[in-house]
């Protein structure tokens, strides 16, 4: 789960992570009263959507007066902000952070996320902040410093010390540093997090060390033990379709192509993704509908499958092993009678009660195509998906 950098920052701070001054605005009003309530001059604009890179966008402007404030914010406000991040559709900007503005000695990178080869947290930072540390990691991954924490024993304050003198950073900073990076590793330990970033790590021309950007993920296998996140939760920065298949604990992630697949298990679903590509064809979702998955389950499955406007056809590739075929076969059957199917459908069962779920099929007088196999399965759906687009 992504949560925006005002609140990022807000948690961040709780933890004692020194966070630059500012107030949330949602019209321009409100961003007029914000960088009159800072009293200070000049005041950063920043559109709040899920996505880095704003800066290069546009989404970052100082504003040198109250006044400057409310004519930027009438602006961004309401505008869909394109960043290399968000895709070509770009993001609405509903919210805005209004910060006081900095003055800027030097920009730094600190990162803790979870490194899943080595299972542990790796704290990284580097002297190349500010820019996009991806390229950064692609071009000169030795300008990145790591600290491997185990996590029985937590980050060290050697550890710190380790990165603060990497950074280069003046022997009178070092102190400040290793104390922002210790509370840093608190706030990423206690709330669950997968990912904290602060880039850039701001080093101020009065020598002060603070976050001029947060990033927070949590781990959303953390999310049960913290009802409270539920609030910062923004339904605007998430795909539609997923939130409804979330709501039914399906995994369902939406993607570019036109054929839907309806599938159990993720690793079924991943080979049958590639099988659909390997028949020429592009996949327009993943879907697991779990193990142990309803008729009531199957059928929200389905339903949300056919609401997406690309898909040209569905290929169900269903293996009953806990899961049985007739009870997927009357999900479908029951989802398509309540909805309308107008794609094919091309469906392969193999498993539990095959015999019994493919007479479902049979019996329901709708239009289903049998496939024999997987390799059947992908060829006559990617052939179908041609002929309905065409
Ligand atoms: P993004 O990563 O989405 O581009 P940032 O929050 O990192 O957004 O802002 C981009 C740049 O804007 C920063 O690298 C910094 O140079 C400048 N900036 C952001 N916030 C402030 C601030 N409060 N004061 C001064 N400069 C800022
Ligand atoms: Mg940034």
């Amino acid at each position: 789960m992504n949560v925006h950098e005002y609140q990022a920052k807000e948690l961040l701070k709780k933890y004692g992570v020194a966070v630059p001054r500012g107030i949330v605005a949602r019209t321009p009003d409100e961003a007029y009263q914000a960088a009159k309530g800072l009293a200070t001059a000049p005041v950063v604009v920043k559109a709040q959507i899920h996505a880095g890179g704003r800066g290069k966008a546009g989404g970052v402007k100082l504003a040198q007066t109250p006044e400057e404030a409310r004519e930027i914010a009438a602006r961004m406000l309401g505008s869909k902000l394109v960043t290399h991040q968000t895709g070509p559709e770009g993001r609405e900007v509903r919210t805005l952070l209004i910060e006081e503005g900095l003055p800027i000695e030097q920009e730094f990178y600190l990162g803790i996320v979870l490194d899943r080869a080595i299972g542990r947290p790796v704290f990284m930072a580097s002297a190349a902040g500010g820019m996009e540390i991806e390229e950064v990691a692609a071009h000169s991954p030795e300008k990145i410093l790591k600290e491997t924490i185990d996590p029985a024993i937590g980050f060290r304050p050697f550890q710190a010390r380790k990165l603060a003198f990497g950074l280069g950073l003046p022997t009178e900073l070092i102190n400040q540093a290793v104390k922002f990076m210790l509370a840093l590793y608190n706030a990423y330990e206690q709330l669950d997090a997968s990912l904290v970033e602060i880039n850039p790590f701001l080093l101020t021309k009065d020598k002060r060390l603070i976050a001029l950007d947060a990033k927070v993920n949590f781990d959303d296998n953390a999310l049960f033990r913290h009802p409270d996140y539920a609030e910062l939760r923004d339904l605007n920065e998430e795909e539609p379709l997923e939130i409804e298949a979330s709501k039914y604990d399906l995994n369902y992630i939406k993607l570019d192509g036109d054929i839907a697949c309806m599938v159990n298990g993720a690793g079924l679903a991943m080979a049958t993704m590639d099988i659909i590509k390997l028949a020429g064809g592009e996949p327009a979702n993943f879907l697991d509908v779990g193990g142990g998955a309803s008729q009531e389950r199957v059928e929200a499955a389905f339903r949300i499958l056919l609401a997406d406007e690309n898909v040209r056809a569905v290929l169900i590739n269903i293996f009953g092993g806990i899961v049985r075929c007739d009870m997927v076969a009357r999900g479908v059957v029951e989802a398509a009678r309540k909805t309308g199917v107008k794609v094919p459908v091309v469906v392969r069962l193999q498993g539990t009660n095959v015999e019994e779920g493919q007479r479902v099929l049979r019996e329901s007088g709708l239009n289903f195509t049998v496939a024999d196999g997987m390799k059947d399965a992908a060829e006559k759906v990617v052939a179908l998906a041609r002929r309905s687009s065409s």
